[in-house]
């Protein structure tokens, strides 16, 4: 079967690998369809690491994927073949404290599909995954639409941890794919006005689509300045999803006292700073979103139900002999790309 490995940085190859096979009763065989680009696979094909995870080259990529089942394990309940599903790439241990807490998230054992040295990347055309990690799809649900629930879901659970309620005004800092999926799971879940800002124009193009009340890029106006004045008393909650220094200092200043500041965004710095006493003064909470937890889901059925429509996010379309082409055009934000989606099979 065809798969894409990393060679080296900057080189991303398509490479004849044999087809895993069946090794767990509790395993499918999956065909994968769709994969989505993720910033995270773009920051291992440039960086060759993100922190301290660093790819030993050759090394399998993606993990934004749906796929068909073409063969269940015996003891895999609840899957059929034919059956087409998104797929959850974090694989819990199952045993841990972590685990046994329910925050499979943090699985101490964890293994997360195209991670280095974890479990294979998902851009190949057949892959096998535990049969807990997947969530079949209502017929009308695409299997584009289906690459955009693992994003979908680190956004819902985003929206979950902060507790925000209806009618919250919020700030999203950074409006790429997991920005934009905040910006959705916040409008479902019924906030009020909603900020957004982004250095590319056509990405605060794409938040208006989805609803943003107010979007602008910081190159051409001071963002704090007017949201500010929009909003003098503060905003509740603020989602910072650009992963830079300049977002979090935007944040800590435009949230009201006792607001809520969540870091979902990964930065490419290993180190970040903060103004402690204006954190200090305004009692600002700072919570980190790690993926997501019990979300994927919900993700499928709010995007079945047409909660959330993730189809504005959907800029661009390659097949897997092109996908060093679309990790390209989504390391150089060129031609407005939100997400590209790698059609692997068909
Ligand atoms: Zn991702
Ligand atoms: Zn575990």
């Amino acid at each position: 079967m065809k798969a894409a490995f990393l060679t080296g940085i900057r080189q991303l190859q398509i490479l004849d690998t044999p087809e895993p096979k069946l090794t767990s009763p509790h395993d499918v065989l999956l065909r994968i369809d769709t994969v989505g680009v993720c910033g995270s696979d773009v920051h291992y094909y440039t960086m060759g690491r993100i922190g301290n995870q660093v790819v030993k080259f050759p090394e399998r990529v993606g993990h934004e994927c749906a796929g068909t089942v073409v063969k269940v394990g015996g003891e895999a309940t609840g899957l059929r073949v034919g059956q087409r599903v998104a797929v959850d790439p974090l694989i819990a241990c199952g045993q841990c404290d972590q685990c046994q807490s329910g925050r499979r998230h943090t699985c101490r054992r964890q293994r997360f599909l195209g991670n280095p040295g974890e479990a294979p990347g998902a851009l190949a055309e057949v892959l096998t995954v535990p049969a807990e990690s997947c969530y079949p799809l209502p017929d009308h649900v695409t299997q584009v639409q289906a690459a955009l629930v693992e994003p979908l879901s680190v956004a819902l659970y985003a929206q979950r941890l902060s507790g925000i309620r209806p009618g919250a005004e919020i700030g999203v800092l950074g409006s790429g794919p997991i920005g934009l999926c905040v910006l959705l799971a916040c409008r479902a879940a019924g906030v009020g006005a909603t900020y957004v800002t982004d250095l590319v124009d056509e990405r605060l193009e794409v938040a208006r689509q989805c609803g943003a009340t107010w979007a602008a890029n910081p190159q051409e106006t001071d963002v704090v300045a007017d949201i500010t004045q929009l909003q003098p008393l503060g905003l509740d909650c603020v989602f910072e999803c650009a992963g830079q220094q300049q977002t979090l200092d935007q944040a800590v200043q435009v949230l009201k006292p006792g607001g809520q500041l969540l870091i979902v965004g990964i930065p490419e710095l290993d180190r970040v700073s903060f103004s402690i006493h204006a954190l200090r003064r305004k009692e600002i909470q700072v919570l980190n979103v790690r993926r997501q937890n019990h979300c994927t889901g919900p993700a499928v059925e709010m995007i079945s139900r047409g909660a959330a429509n993730v189809d504005p996010l959907v800029t661009h379309h390659f097949s897997i002999v092109q996908a060093k082409d679309a990790f390209d055009l989504v390391d150089g934000y060129r031609d407005g790309v939100v997400k590209a989606i790698i059609h692997v099979s068909g």
